[in-house]
């Protein structure tokens, strides 16, 4: 396994993550096959990197030339023996469902020879379980990427218990090759990022439920005070309250009541405030 020598990857799933995964491999050379089980998801995952890769030529920040290589790197494809021929990696961005990422490894393993990389980009499943459903379980390691994914730096690379030095490694440095920081993480609920950030959103949305501040004030104060891009109460809408709240029951599950979903949480899911995807949440997104 060597990173700088990968020369063709398979991406699984082509939804809000997978494509922008593949356009990122795809900008450094990487022959990639986008696959998805449905072949309308391929040709939208394929379109949506030809408007990213267009934007950044109309603002200066990539060639045509790199333009025109790239989406000529990409190749959508709907069948796993395409997906998986002759690839050295690959990503998986399917759904966040178990029994969907344990069959694709289990799919993976029986596929492909010990030396290819096999990633999850789950967010929040456990890489170890994931793992063991596949063959040659030590080239198996989590790379969680973060949306919009040619944009974000971070790349959480999580080692699950069975994943081997090399194939950690030959992550990390993938990481680097495509332009990403690279942080290393073990394998445990919510790895870094999320752990931390639902903390965060969590006491300001109990903040906000017991009138310590405006939504806005408490917004404001993180971003002018700590210097966060985002309040932590806009990132909740933007996230989609209903996906946080799932994360946050997950976490209390496994990890405590520092993780207890607030009331308000629960009571604007129930009734169907979820944030900026349904014109309202911490804010009113129909006059935003
Ligand atoms: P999405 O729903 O946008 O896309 C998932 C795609 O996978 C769909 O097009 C679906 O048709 C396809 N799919 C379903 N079954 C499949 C299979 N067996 N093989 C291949 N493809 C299959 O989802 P997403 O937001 O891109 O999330 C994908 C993964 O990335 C999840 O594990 C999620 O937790 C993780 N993730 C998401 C974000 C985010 O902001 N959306 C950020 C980081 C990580």
């Amino acid at each position: 396994m060597n990173a700088q020598e990968i020369q063709r990857a398979a991406v699984l799933g082509a939804g809000t993550m997978g494509h922008g995964i593949a356009q990122v491999l795809a900008m450094q050379g990487v022959r990639v096959h986008l696959f998805d089980v449905n072949a309308e998801a391929v040709q939208a995952g394929l379109a949506k990197v030809a408007v990213n890769l267009q934007k950044g030529v109309d603002r200066g920040k990539v060639t045509e030339e790199t333009r025109d290589e790239a989406f000529g790197l990409l190749r959508g494809v709907t069948t796993m023996d395409d997906a998986c021929e002759g690839v050295e990696l690959v990503i998986e961005a399917a759904p966040e469902i178990m029994e969907i990422k344990l069959s694709v490894f289990e799919d993976l393993g029986a596929r492909l020879g010990p030396e290819v990389l096999l990633a999850t980009n789950t967010s929040s499943l456990p890489i170890s379980d994931i793992a063991s459903a596949a063959a040659h379980p030590e080239r198996v390691v989590g790379m969680h990427f973060f949306n919009p994914v040619h944009i974000m730096k971070l790349l959480e690379v999580v080692r699950a218990d069975q994943s081997s030095d090399e194939a950690v490694e030959c992550a990390m440095e993938l990481g680097r090759r495509i332009g990403k920081e690279p942080i290393l993480v073990t394998d445990s609920p919510g790895f870094a990022s999320s752990r931390l950030g639902i903390v965060i959103g969590l006491e300001a949305m109990r903040m906000f439920e017991s009138g310590v501040a405006s939504a806005e004030d408490i917004d404001k104060a993180m971003k002018l005070g700590y210097g966060f891009p985002m309040g932590p109460l806009e990132l909740t809408d933007l996230v989609g309250l209903d996906v946080r709240l799932s994360i946050a029951e997950y976490l209390h599950s496994e990890l405590g009541e520092t993780f207890a979903p607030p009331r308000i949480l629960r009571d604007k899911v129930d009734a169907g405030e979820l944030g900026k995807k349904s014109g309202q949440g911490f804010y009113d997104w129909t006059e935003r």
